[in-house]
């Protein structure tokens, strides 16, 4: 075959093939990242932090994880750097979740490195519509206007605030790994396994916490917890629309709200302003508390999350 290339090809497309071949054995020879096995480890890039738990719960030692939105970071308008956009030329995986900066963006991580495997982690999950949350009363006109802002295709995409839902993508994360490294999968079958017997005993120990507290109303700035709040039945109210914020027709509906539900506490998250929920909790005499969905150590942080909900409703 060779020689027969040999004889047939021009010898200038010989040399660039021989090019190729130098920079891929030159590539090839910066990715190895040396593991307890003796092997490669594997390189996952993912959209956000609790995401990098869940892959480093079920790779374990044999993925290098990298996270696309940095501690702090908005997950909804974060513009990935050139350097970042560069590292996926060694990923062997990119794992999307469906937080809006993907919209504009995985065409071109897709594009950076055609060889990296695209994972959808979003599979097998039917997401919720954004909650309209609060009722504006009289308000017609305002209303129509909201609707056709947000018309269908405005899908909820916080879906790792719901444990059930975690189950889900844990065993797409780890069906992605096992056809990415065969020889571990025997580990990962091991992680996942533990992982999921974790998110159990959560789901627990969340019911737990807010026993007694069916249907009762929370406030929160950005409607992250929508998943969270059907999970465990409570019923989530948003101050601003997915990315929007409201308008003073619609903060005085929520202060209306708020008031007239005795609602004292507005979550806020510290990624994101805090500008009108410090004034809605001006106006009602409440407080601004700072819960955050994106911590790295998701399992720890939704216990937290939980009991600070439990607290601060079972508030005379
Ligand atoms: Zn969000």
């Amino acid at each position: 075959m060779k020689t027969q290339l040999g004889s047939t090809l021009p010898t200038h497309i010989l040399f660039t093939l021989f090019l190729l071949a130098g920079v891929a054995a030159g590539c090839a020879a910066q990715t190895p990242t040396p593991s307890p096995g003796g092997g490669e480890k594997l390189h996952i890039t993912v959209s956000i932090l609790p995401q990098q738990y869940f892959v480093e719960r079920i790779g374990g030692e044999y993925v290098q994880t990298t996270v696309m939105v940095p501690p702090g970071g908005n997950p909804h308008t974060y513009e990935p750097k050139p350097e970042q956009m560069q590292a996926l030329s060694r990923a062997a995986a990119y794992m999307s979740i469906g937080v809006s900066f993907e919209d504009a963006w995985l065409d071109r991580i897709r594009a950076a490195n055609r060889e990296m495997r695209m994972v959808d982690t979003t599979q097998g999950i039917e997401r919720i519509e954004m909650t309209v949350a609060h009722d504006h009363e009289g308000e017609e006109a305002d209303h129509e206007e909201e609707d056709e802002g947000h018309k269908e295709g405005n899908l909820d995409p916080h879906i790792w605030t719901s444990p059930a839902l975690v189950k889900v993508q844990a065993q797409t994360i780890y069906n992605a790994l096992v056809q990415l490294d065969p020889t571990h999968e025997a580990t990962f079958q091991v992680n996942l396994d533990a992982f999921l017997a974790d998110i159990e005993q959560l789901e627990a120990r969340i019911r737990e916490a807010l026993a007694g507290l069916e249907n009762e109303k929370f406030l929160v700035f950005h409607p992250s917890w929508g998943y969270f709040a059907r999970d465990f039945g409570l019923e989530m109210i948003s101050i601003e629309i997915e990315g929007k914020e409201p308008s003073a027709a619609e903060m005085a509906a929520v202060i209306a709200e708020a008031k007239e539900e005795g609602i004292r506490v507005i979550f806020a998250q510290p990624e994101l302003s805090t500008k009108s929920a410090t004034t809605i909790a001006n106006e009602i005499g409440g407080e601004v508390l700072l819960i955050s969905p994106l911590a790295y150590d998701w399992l720890a942080n939704m216990e937290q999350v939980a009991t600070t909900f439990a607290e601060t409703l079972k508030r005379p």
